[in-house]
Parts: C-alpha cells; structure tokens; sequence
C-alpha cells in the first residue's frame, strides 16, 4: 500500500516536473512536423543542437540550413518546379511559400514574391561578402533560407531567393 502511494506520488512529481521544467515556447520535435499549409507561425520556437540538426539533416540541408550555405544555381529540386502546392522549411516543418506566389526568375533558385505569411518568414541584416543584403530565416527554428531583394515582380516587387535544400515541397 505505501509502495503504491510512493509511485503515485512519484508519476505526479514526473508530471508536474515535465510541465514546468519544460520550456513552453520550446519544442523539440524529432522530425519536421508539417500541419496546415496555411499556418501561421505562432511564436514557439523549435530549438536543437547542431548535432540533433546534424543527425536530422542530409548534409546539402545542414550546409545551407544551419551554415548559411548556398547551392549551386540551376542544381536543386525546385528552381523549375511547377506544381501547385506549399514548401515547407525543411528543418521543421512550418509552412513558408505557396506556388501561387512562385515566378521565373531566370536565377536558378526557386523564387517567390511573397511568403504565405509574413510572420512565418524573418528578415536579418547580411552585410558578408562585402555586400548588404537582406537574410531570410525560418521564423520558428532559424535556419537560413535564402535573401530577399527588392527587384521582383508585381504585386509586392519582393523577390524571395531560396535554396531549393532549405525547402520540402509537398503537392496540392
Ligand atoms: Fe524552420
């Protein structure tokens, strides 16, 4: 009897423990969680070590995800995809760009003139390479995704340059 008390007592402690200790603007999932495409980025952040981002990613993700890489122009999945639907970041998940708002550019990089929600896509300040540009990052897991330069076409005259590596895209 007090054997059972003492392990009531203990899964409380654990529940009470792991809802407090827990950070809630933190979450770790393991995989990507993908929800609605229309989702906006709500504020929660997911954060993990360069060796779970290093476990989770293929090496091309890693290098432009979380060092800011660049691949190589005309050579990822997406500069010349057409399909209607919604890319993904590929860290986490969180729905970023629609291919309502995909154009041409010309450039070799999957380009958008709009994110799906402004809130999901963060700018920072680039000012490596002896130039200044604007960085984009993922909202919710920070990791790199491309720049946004102001020579796009109608209606915002934004031109969001991704990487192709730093997107998952998944068919309407
Ligand atoms: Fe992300």
């Amino acid at each position: 009897m007090k054997r059972a008390l003492l392990l009531i007592l203990a899964v409380f402690v654990a529940l009470v423990a792991t809802r407090y200790l827990t950070p809630a603007s933190s979450v770790r999932a393991a995989t990507p969680v993908k929800g609605d495409p229309k989702m906006k980025w709500n504020g929660e952040k997911v954060v993990k070590s360069d060796d779970e981002w290093k476990k989770q990613l293929t090496p091309e993700q890693y290098k432009v995800c979380r060092k800011a890489g660049t691949e190589r122009a005309f050579t990822g999945a997406y500069w010349d995809n057409h399909e209607k639907g919604t890319y993904y970041c590929a860290a986490c998940g969180l729905p970023l760009f629609s291919s309502e708002t995909k154009f041409d550019s010309g450039t070799g990089w999957p380009s958008f003139w709009a994110p799906i929600h402004a809130e999901n896509v963060t700018n920072r300040e680039d000012n490596s390479l002896w130039s200044r540009r604007t960085e984009n990052v993922c909202s919710r897991c920070d990791s790199h995704l491309g720049h946004v330069f102001p020579d796009g076409p109608k209606p915002t005259g934004l031109r969001y340059c991704m990487n192709s590596a730093a997107l998952t895209f998944e068919k309407e």
